[in-house]
């Protein structure tokens, strides 16, 4: 056992946060402005700049696989890339990777589909979730209807990420009733990849967030056959797999924010001062900080030990639950206290606490609420499925 990063992650981490010190972090104020402002977060064609320069700098494709041109760096090196990445609020994203559940298409899908989305020439988002049927993906009642070499889709999706700007949709319908009903939902759905040109509308949905996802509207929408992804009523699997993908990612966003976001507090709680002191000569402000640090330090630990997990080819879903639900409510702690320390400054839009605030609760909903993160692990440890100690 080794609890230190090796020579090469240690590598990539500075190279990582040199890239985050000197691309993205001084955008930051004119993302804030431009938000303010009601315009995009970043100007057109600012993303793919910046996605062309990390890859001169050897990012690209960082979870991609060799045989489709990316870095195939694994599990520990894309969390410690996210830690790192996320010391900004600035909405990067690498280029040159794509959903991992489209790896399962055929040669003609992933020519289509995967290929251009790796590229970055299509955008793709997943649609699971219904106005009724969130947590309970089983409740879904967007219907499939063969009709001669194709499916006719009906019903309604709703929160779909990059459901307003995408090429495809990779939806989820009904597509065998009975199955559906007499397998208590995980059968008689299926994976329909659907082009926006086959008729789906979206509608953008504004949140607390700065940015918002889609509601997408599907009307007797004809989808051919081919555009089944996987396997015929097999669809919900690939659903869990789309969501359990980024489950943990989320803890470490978490972590990359509020070490950037507990700094800021430090040199705050050094410089302010009342009553003739710096507060930071207060215990309840010290403690605070240490909370924090603590709560940041056992979050990092969990994400790592998710990632690894699946480095070795272990099923890592109990520890990507913890990571999810520890690292969203640590993050959302550390940002309230780092407010609390700014004082009235933290709730101004000067600084970019209040973002911070606005995006961090969408972490303790999204990918699993807490709610289901807490039933997933006390589930696999009242039925055995994981021993504690
Ligand atoms: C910004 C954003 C982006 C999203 N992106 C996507 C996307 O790209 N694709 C997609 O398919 N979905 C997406 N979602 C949907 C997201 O996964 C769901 O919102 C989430 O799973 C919760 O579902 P719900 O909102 O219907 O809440 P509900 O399921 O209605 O839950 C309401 C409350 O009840 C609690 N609850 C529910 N069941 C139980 C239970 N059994 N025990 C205890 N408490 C329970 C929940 O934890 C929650 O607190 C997104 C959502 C948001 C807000």
């Amino acid at each position: 056992m080794h609890l230190r990063l090796t020579d090469e992650q240690e590598m990539v981490r500075k190279t990582i946060r040199k890239f985050v010190e000197k691309e993205l972090i001084p955008l930051e104020n004119d993302v804030l402005r431009s938000e303010r402002e009601g315009k995009p977060s970043l100007p057109a064609g600012k993303l793919e700049e910046l996605q062309q320069k990390a890859k001169d700098a050897g990012f690209w494709g960082i979870n991609t696989p060799e045989e489709y041109g990316g870095a195939d760096l694994g599990q520990m090196m894309l969390a410690i890339v996210m830690m790192e990445v996320s010391r900004t609020f600035v909405p990067f994203q690498f280029g040159g990777s794509a959903d991992n559940i489209l790896y399962y298409g055929n040669e003609e899908q992933k020519e289509k589909y995967l290929l251009p989305t790796i590229n970055g020439e299509k955008k793709s988002c997943f649609a699971m979730t219904e106005p009724g049927a969130g947590s309970d993906t089983r409740n879904i009642r967007m219907t499939a209807v063969k009709d001669g070499d194709g499916w006719v889709l009906n019903g309604e999706k709703t929160f779909i990420t990059g459901g307003n700007e995408a090429d495809f949709v990779m939806v989820i319908a009904i597509t065998d009733k009975e199955l559906h009903q007499t397998s208590n939902g995980r059968e008689g759905v299926t994976c329909f990849i659907a082009d926006r040109d086959m008729g789906w509308k979206s509608e953008y949905i504004h949140t607390m967030g700065e940015w918002g996802p889609a509601g997408l509207v599907f009307d007797n929408v004809r989808v051919p056959e081919e555009n089944i992804l996987g396997e015929l009523h097999k669809g919900y699997d690939l659903g869990l797999e789309w969501i359990g993908f980024a489950r943990w990612i989320v803890g470490a966003r978490a972590v990359g924010a509020a070490e950037r976001l507990l700094n800021m507090a430090i040199d705050y709680a050094n410089e302010r001062e009342t009553f003739g002191k710096p507060i930071s000569t207060r215990q309840a402000i010290q403690w605070q900080i240490a909370d924090s640090a603590v709560e940041i330090e056992a979050a990092k630990w969990l994400v790592l030990n998710a990632a690894f997990t699946l480095d070795q080819g272990e099923d890592n879903r109990h520890y990507a639950s913890m990571a999810k639900l520890y690292g969203a409510n640590m993050g959302n702690n550390v940002i309230d206290r780092v407010l609390q320390i700014h004082g009235g400054m933290g709730y101004t839009k000067e600084l970019p606490i209040e973002r911070w605030y606005r995006e961090a609760r969408l972490w303790r909903i999204y990918d699993g609420t807490d709610e289901i993160q807490r039933l997933i692990i006390s589930r696999n440890l009242l039925k055995g499925h994981v021993k504690i100690g």
